[in-house]
């Protein structure tokens, strides 16, 4: 019985989040996977590890300087414990709903340190984000309009950011969220406009918000966007009411998913960074620096557990069917904005080694009755039998929140911090 480490992103570059194994089981949070699953006390389920997201935020904190802010998107793991642990851990929480924002504020973040962002904001969402007090990233002028009268009618003006659609695009991977025709924020060349009319309607103007795009593993990419972004910044902040005292510079951070991504190298975009914020000191001096990430912080402190159901073999291709499937875990099944659909890591977490360390080309399907509910397709695994546990790594963001749950009627999976 040896102590290994299984590095799920195997073949990458850097050094990725890896999971220790013991006794040929993935450990996580200091028991086996086996014995996990029997604490949770049913299959299938999400779990989530603190020591992980601490590794990965300390790995943040050494790189960035430490005048910028980290904040956490919240879209990309609402679980409640876990924003909870996260609000002692990060400076900030980024919500995109009025459902995300009373989640953050049962957390005790201080309400300075919560932004609201998002297309198509409701009237009592707006309302809800002045009396709480958060800063609202405005993306249009409606909303503006609407925090206008809203303001006048409580008689407190409500904190605004200008959320601006960039007039560059990202020019690498990824997935594009500015530039060119959007319906997010407010286009560059619109938003003098926009400031002109929060001078007018009297509204406490905080600064600018620039989110370029998500899931970019480049890192030159990322700090040419960060440069363009805060350029813009720049430029907008000659038409502002008065000087920006934040300047959101979004996040885009990606993380490893498939054989052939490289991890983003933390360490240039920091250096980069660096330099940033000397020049915003001399250039922008009244406004604090925020990066918000979501995916990057918790993507990959997360595993999809699910168990085998039944091992089943069609015309000599061998599937494994679980309990657990794309209701739980859509972009696992490729169907959450894939274009070509790539296996995510998948290993048989009591079981990562087979005998003599044989393996079998299997199919990781679930129970739904349509083939988009596809685990792992003709993926090389050791060979496992009914009862095995299935482990997606990757999968502490974007996963059961953006999972179609009640398709079919299955029951939910569970989900721990451990
Ligand atoms: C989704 C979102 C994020 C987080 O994106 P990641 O790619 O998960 O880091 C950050 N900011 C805003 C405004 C978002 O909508």
């Amino acid at each position: 019985m040896t102590d290994t480490r299984h590095n799920m992103t195997l073949g990458h570059a850097g050094a990725p989040l890896s999971w220790p194994v013991h006794a040929n089981a993935l450990q996580v949070g200091g028991m086996t996977l086996p014995e996990l699953a029997a604490r949770v006390g049913r299959t299938p389920f999400y779990v989530y590890d603190r020591a992980l997201l601490a590794q990965r935020i300390a790995a943040l904190r050494a790189a960035l300087p430490t005048s910028v802010e980290l904040h956490y998107a919240v879209k990309a793991n609402p679980m409640p414990a876990l924003v909870g642990w996260m609000s002692g851990q990060v400076d900030g929480f980024d919500v995109a709903s009025g459902g995300e924002l009373q989640l953050v504020l049962d957390t005790g973040m201080p309400v300075r340190d919560i932004s609201f962002a998002g297309p198509g904001k409701t009237e009592a969402e707006l309302e809800q984000a002045l009396m709480a007090g958060v800063l609202v990233n405005v993306e249009s002028m409606r909303e503006i309009r609407l925090l206008g009268e809203l303001s006048r009618r409580y008689g407190r003006a409500a904190r605004v950011a200008v959320r601006v659609n960039p007039d560059f695009e990202l020019r690498s991977s990824g997935m594009r969220m500015g530039g060119g025709a959007k319906p997010f924020g407010i286009d560059a060349e619109a938003v003098p406009q926009a400031l002109h009319e929060i001078r007018s309607r009297e509204l406490d103007f905080e600064g600018f918000h620039i989110f370029w795009g998500s899931q970019n593993l480049d890192a030159a990419a990322v700090c040419e966007a960060q440069t363009k972004a805060f350029a813009l910044a720049v430029r907008l902040s000659e038409h502002a009411p008065c000087a920006p005292r934040v300047l959101n510079l979004g996040g885009g951070f990606g993380i490893p998913y498939f054989p052939n991504d490289r991890p983003l190298d933390l360490a240039a975009v920091g250096a980069h960074l660096h330099e940033l914020a000397a020049t915003a000191a001399g250039e922008l001096p009244s406004a604090r620096l925020v990066i918000e990430l979501g995916r990057y912080l918790v993507g990959e402190a997360g595993l999809y557990v699910c168990r085998v159901l039944d091992r089943k073999v069609s015309r000599g291709e061998v599937f494994l069917v679980t309990d657990g499937g794309m209701h739980h875990h859509l972009a696992a099944s490729g169907n959450f904005g894939q274009v070509l659909r790539k296996n995510y890591p998948v290993l048989i977490g009591n079981r990562v080694q087979g005998e003599q360390g044989g393996t079998e080309v299997v199919s990781v399907v679930g129970p739904l009755c349509t083939p988009l509910d596809l685990l792992g397709d003709r993926m090389a695994l050791p060979v496992a039998q009914d009862g095995d546990l299935v482990v997606v790594a990757q999968s502490g963001a974007y996963g059961l929140s953006a999972s179609p749950t009640g398709f079919l009627g299955h029951p939910g999976p569970a989900e721990v911090l451990v």
